[in-house]
């Protein structure tokens, strides 16, 4: 097909949506580590996992050989909201760089969490209300997850406690009145109303809080308090499982027009985005059937795959959880109050921490006012005001896309938009009054948060 009749957004039709998610670990010859135990620093069973999580989803989580598992009825009904979401060309961007690269976003914004978070929300109430529990407890930290949870939950009636990080909640006071909208009840993390959480603040007075505070406290929560679970937003297989959606439709997508990606771009806090943008192009490279780079990009301020040890850590501060064997910086590590941009997780995925290890996708970090200078520049010309997690993947796609303008190579670029970022603007005022510092954290601080990693085999 000739290139000038690709169209601004390619959509497909609801019969053209995924009805299965795609288990991007059965194609993996190096599976995943196991979840440990804590206690016995043996993998964790179906049955340690079933008071945390829900057990349909610890099935998926445990689930390395089933390439591809079913989406139930009532959640594709529920996709069908919100997607199938544009896969876009970003002609007007090309323009602008004056690239001969061709350069494609799938946006993910077009939901009121503002982000690809409620395709696995939706996924994880559903088992929930399925099992006929009365609620969940889960953590956020910009909010997005929180919100799309409480999205979910109030669509299946299932109470919803969120503990937001206390510097999101404090900055993002409209963020809580969406949740509180939906139903939810939200606590500043850390917070006095659980142990984990007056422990953290009698070792750390006036701390304002992580993403591994409040995940301790949310499974505290939910482990204390029959007919409760833990969700997660990020991170988990079972989370990536959900978050295949997001490739099926792009490569669906492309595979209509016979667009092969030579890149593939995403910005990485736990990991989900970029698993489920990545998932069935990594398959066929894995399966040898297809080759493309991939690009994790996260922030200079807090380095997972790039700065970060390849090893057993908690996924939370207060050390409840069981131990990932993932990139990670050490559960302490807290990233500098200056960082705005989010993607503030210590740790990531198991699942692409594994494939990062074994070679199949490189990692990259970028410093957060050159990222706020890209989502400058990509809302003045495609009209999206993006969210600072996705500008990481913008930055790394415009530096690509320059690339390609030095040598005349006109590459196929594709980038995962995860959101907007409408209730980031204090991070965007910041930057445009000329108050926002690039904070990196020294070899020093990073060797001491990953000197207290716990001592596993
Ligand atoms: C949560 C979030 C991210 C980062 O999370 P991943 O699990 O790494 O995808 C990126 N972008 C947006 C908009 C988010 O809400």
């Amino acid at each position: 097909m000739a290139e000038n009749k690709i169209p601004y957004k390619i959509y497909l039709t609801e019969e053209e949506m995924p009805k299965a998610w795609y288990n991007l670990r059965s194609d993996m010859k190096v599976k995943p580590a196991p979840l440990l135990n804590p206690g016995t620093g043996k993998p964790l069973t179906a049955e340690e996992l079933s008071p945390i999580f829900c057990e349909e989803l610890v099935q998926q989580e445990l689930d390395e050989t089933t390439p591809y598992i079913e989406i139930p009825e009532e959640i594709r009904n529920f996709y069908k909201m919100f997607r199938p979401s544009p896969l876009v060309r970003a002609y007007c961007l090309e323009e602008k760089l004056g690239t001969p690269a061709k350069i494609y976003y799938k946006f993910e914004g077009n939901n009121t969490s503002g982000s690809h978070k409620l395709n696995s929300a939706i996924a994880q109430a559903y088992y929930a209300k399925k099992q006929g529990l009365k609620g969940v407890t889960t953590e956020t930290g910009a909010g997005q997850w929180g919100t799309a949870l409480s999205m979910a939950c109030s669509y299946f009636g299932l109470d919803c406690k969120v503990y937001m990080v206390k510097v999101s909640y404090e900055q993002k006071p409209f963020r809580r009145e969406v949740m509180r909208t939906y139903g939810a009840s939200v606590v500043p993390s850390p917070s006095d109303t659980t142990e984990v959480g007056r422990k953290i603040l009698a070792e750390h007075p006036g701390t304002t809080g992580s993403l591994g505070c409040a995940i301790s406290e949310a499974v505290e929560v939910a482990t204390k308090n029959p007919g409760y679970r833990y969700v997660l937003g990020s991170v988990l297989n079972q989370v990536l499982l959900h978050q295949s959606v997001i490739g099926l439709e792009t490569k669906t997508a492309l595979d209509k027009y016979g667009i092969k990606p030579d890149i593939i771009i995403g910005c990485a806090g736990g990991g989900s985005n970029l698993g489920g943008l990545i998932a069935p192009f990594m398959g066929e490279k894995l399966r040898g059937e297809a080759d493309y780079r991939i690009i994790a990009v996260e922030p200079a301020s807090c380095p997972s795959f790039t700065r970060g040890v390849y090893a057993y850590d908690f996924c939370d501060t207060g050390m409840i959880c069981p131990l990932a064997k993932m990139y990670t910086l050490g559960s302490s590590f807290i990233p500098s109050a200056n960082h705005a941009g989010g993607l503030r997780f210590h740790g990531m995925s198991s699942t692409l921490s594994q494939l990062y290890h074994d070679g199949y996708m490189e990692a990259t970090s970028v410093e957060q006012t050159s990222v706020f200078q890209a989502a400058e520049q990509f809302a003045r010309v495609e009209g999206i005001l993006p969210a600072p997690e996705s500008s990481h993947a913008i930055r790394v796609a415009i530096d690509e896309a320059l690339k390609c303008k030095e040598t005349g190579e006109a590459k196929t670029i594709v980038f995962g938009l995860t959101g907007t970022g409408y209730f980031d603007l204090v991070a965007y005022q910041k930057f445009h009054d000329g108050e926002m510092s690039d904070e990196i954290p020294t070899d020093e601080q990073l060797a001491a948060s990953i000197a207290k990693l716990p001592k596993v085999e």
